[in-house]
Parts: C-alpha cells; structure tokens; sequence
C-alpha cells in the first residue's frame, strides 16, 4: 500500500489530483484513518501519470472479482445502501453492474432496468444481467421476497 503523497510523488502529480481520483472511485484505494492508500499492483501498473478518466475502463475491471459463487463477478469498490456496486466511470458515479453491461453488451435504454438473474446484487457478470422494465423487476423482486412466499402459502393454503 502506498499513501497519496508516495503516489504523487511516483507519477509526478499533484497529491490533491491523486486524492480526488480515490474519492471518486477511479483509483483503487482502500481509505483508513481518514487517509487514502493505494494498492502497489495499480501504481506499478501505471507506471507514470495516468490520463485523468481515460483509463476507467482498466480501472473498472481490474476492481471486478471474476471468482464469486455461481459464476458470479463480484464487485470489489464501494457499494451504496441497497447493495448494489458504486463505480465512477469516466467521471460519473453509477451503478457497477450497468457500467459493467454496458462496456460488454451495450447501451441499456433509460426506460429499462438491469435485473439480476443470479439475485446478487453485488454481482457485475453481463450474463447475469438482463435489461427489464422497472415494473418487471419489482414483480420479480417481490415474487422472491420471503414475504411473497409467506403471502402466497397463506393465499393457497398450504
Ligand atoms: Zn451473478
């Protein structure tokens, strides 16, 4: 693990640059104590200054766990409440998974949601992914929900 000021000092930048890219996710860094530290593989890996966004694609997928349970590639950064992963991509914070199908597959229209197959909300494998309508993907939540099997028990009587 390296500080901020080992990093700038490395790529020849300034320290608040490099702290600004761990705070919007583009560079993997692991915060303690309020301080930022980066992981030695991602500055070996940028041997000098890397272009500002320009590599959030390698950035991306190098914070991707391709070894999950069933197939699943597990997202390594942050996550927001609900449990979906948090990238910055290219300058803009956005849910993992989306940024992860939209590299590999396409462009996913506005109208349309994501919809985990695998039910891991953590989970950024495009195969995993398919796009719905937000009304789809709440009735496929609901139909999972432990509530809906209790419903749907005390509905049909069993
Ligand atoms: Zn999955």
């Amino acid at each position: 693990m390296q500080s901020t000021k080992q990093v700038a000092e490395r790529w020849g930048v300034r320290r608040d640059w490099v702290i600004e890219m761990c705070r919007t996710g583009d560079l993997p860094a692991e915060q303690i104590d309020g301080r930022w530290f980066i992981h030695e593989s991602v500055v070996d890996h940028y041997k000098r200054r890397p272009r500002k966004y320009g590599n959030s694609e390698a950035l991306f997928w190098s914070r991707v766990n391709k070894s999950g349970p069933n197939g699943c590639w597990l997202w390594d950064g942050a996550h927001v409440g609900s449990g979906y992963g948090q990238a910055s991509f290219g300058g803009v914070r956005q849910v993992a998974h989306r940024v992860a199908y939209e590299l590999t597959v396409g462009p996913v229209p506005e109208s349309l949601q994501l919809n985990h197959l695998c039910r891991n909300r953590g989970c950024v494998n495009p195969a995993h992914l398919e796009p719905v309508t937000a009304s789809e993907n709440k009735r496929r939540a609901w139909e999972t929900s432990s509530l809906h099997s209790a419903t749907y028990r005390a509905m049909v009587g069993a």
